[in-house]
Formats: structure tokens, C-alpha cells, sequence
């Protein structure tokens, strides 16, 4: 058969983890149905096999488990958690945080989350953690990244949570980082979501590896935000954001059901990360 499909956009903190306001916007979804009820203890503990379980269920093959030290915004999903939560379990594929206020050298807290952790790639939050991704500071960071060949993805666009600022999620700074690492791996993440889809789908057409990812876009409007998204679609990612979405299988349903051709669909699914993470 085709590709394996591919979730990079999955949150596995735990109720005592993440900030209150977050955790109950999360429940209200669960209500909408996704899931959140079956993965989770009553205590707000989610459960590694039966998170991968319901991704099976899903049709997902793969789905990247993100870490978040965003103590100002939405909380703390530490690096180590969500390498234990992922230890031994196939479809589970850890991704680390690091938030430049936390560390003084980034780039050793990358070399632990890949070395020591055993992490495969990391997302940075630049508008939970208020800082700009063109930060010299984070340079010998992305050197790594690059030497690595990991996948750095970053939050773009627009937030619902109290705190977040949207200036330091402008896509426009990562053609500095673009520039400057021309190897570097980079997903935009949300594909710059409010207003800057434009900004983002230039910046994926400009650069060999700027890639957009599409978690929490309702899949039926992605042609109204991509317009070239057929064009684009071997620069394109599939996410599905969850627990902060409704079941991921109605997402890949809807983009199965989009009028492009169907590579494109299996490249977006999951073609292309399996290249870009290295998945077989
Ligand atoms: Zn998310």
C-alpha cells in the first residue's frame, strides 16, 4: 500500500500538567468527541496504550507526541515526560521543547532531549514562551538541529489562550532561520493561522526545507487557506492537534474527500514526514 499516515501534532500532558483554562477548553472538545475520555484515567492521566490504540484506531500509523514548557501560557509537558510516555511504544514518536527562558545554552538541552531522552525532533512555542525565532540565541541551537537532521517545527499564527502573543509567531522570522540553515528542517506550524497563510505558503514555496503543517485548520477550508495547496502538497504536514481537536479520523477523512489528486493526499497524510522523521 501507500505512505503510513502520519499525526505530528499530538499533546500527551497530563490534568495536573497543563493550565486549568486549557485543560477544561479540552473537555469541552471531548464532549464534541475526540476521544479524550478513552486515553485519560478519571484523574486527567493519559495512558500511553491506549492512546496508541485509538490512534490505531484512527488509521494513524505514527503519531509525534509533543513536550510544552510554557509556564506563562499553557503549562508544563516536561521533555522527560514525554519520553517515558513514549518508551516502547511504537506508534509514539517523542518531541522535545525548549524554551530559551528555561536554559541558558538551548543547545544543550536539545543534545539531552536527543541523546540522553532519545528524542526524535522538537517544536518550539515562540508566542507561549515570548521570544522572536530569529534570536541569535538560539543559533548553535538550530547548528544542531541541522547537524542532527531533525525536524524543528514551531507554532505560527493565532492562539486562544490567555497570554500568548501573536507578533513572535509571524512566519516572516523563520526566513532568517531559512536563510541562515539552509538544511535546517522547519515546519511552520498551523501554517500560519489568522492571517499570515499567504506569508507561510510562500515562505514552504521560497525554501527548500520550510514545510507547512496544517494541525488545528478544519481540513475542509484548506484550499480556501492554501489555495496552491495541490502545488505545495509535498511541502504540506498533516496534524491533527489533539486532545484540542475532534477525533483526528474525521480529519483525514475530510482531506481524503478534498477535490486534489490522491498523491498529494498521501504525501500531506503522511509521505512526507515519513521522509522527514525518517519512518518506514
Ligand atoms: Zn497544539
Amino acid at each position: 500500500m501507500g505512505h503510513p499516515v502520519i499525526d505530528l501534532h499530538i499533546h500527551v500532558g497530563n490534568k495536573n500538567m497543563i493550565k486549568p483554562f486549557v485543560w477544561k477548553w479540552v473537555e469541552e472538545f471531548m464532549e464534541a468527541g475526540n476521544g479524550l475520555d478513552r486515553v485519560a484515567n478519571s484523574e486527567g492521566e493519559l495512558d500511553p496504550a491506549a492512546l496508541e490504540a485509538f490512534l490505531e484506531e484512527c488509521g494513524i500509523d505514527y503519531g509525534v507526541c509533543l513536550a510544552e514548557l510554557s509556564p506563562i501560557t499553557t503549562g508544563m509537558t516536561s521533555n522527560e515526560h514525554v519520553a517515558e510516555f513514549c518508551l516502547g511504544r511504537h506508534r509514539l514518536v517523542p518531541f522535545a521543547n525548549v524554551n530559551p527562558y528555561l536554559v541558558t545554552r538551548p543547545e544543550e538541552e536539545l543534545r539531552y532531549c536527543l541523546d540522553a531522552l532519545g528524542m526524535k525532533g522538537v517544536k518550539l512555542y515562540p508566542s507561549y514562551q515570548h521570544f522572536y525565532p530569529n534570536d541569535r540565541r538560539l543559533y548553535r541551537f538550530y547548528q544542531l538541529a541541522e547537524e542532527r537532521g531533525i525536524l524543528v517545527m514551531s507554532h505560527t499564527g493565532s492562539s486562544i489562550f490567555p497570554g500568548a502573543r501573536m507578533r513572535f509567531s509571524d512566519p516572516i522570522y523563520w526566513d532568517d532561520v531559512a536563510v541562515d540553515f539552509p538544511e535546517l528542517k522547519i515546519a511552520l506550524v498551523h501554517s500560519g493561522r489568522g492571517f499570515w497563510y499567504e506569508k507561510a505558503s510562500f515562505l514552504a514555496q521560497l525554501h527548500t526545507n520550510v514545510y507547512l503543517e496544517i494541525a488545528g485548520l478544519p481540513p475542509k477550508n484548506l484550499l480556501q487557506y492554501i489555495p496552491r495547496l495541490e502545488d505545495l502538497s509535498s511541502k504540506v504536514l498533516f496534524g491533527s492537534d489533539w486532545p484540542g481537536s475532534p477525533t483526528p479520523k474525521r480529519n483525514i477523512q475530510a482531506i481524503r474527500e478534498l477535490p486534489i489528486n490522491e498523491q498529494s493526499k498521501s504525501d500531506i497524510l503522511g509521505g512526507n514526514a515519513s521522509r522527514l522523521l525518517h519512518l518506514g
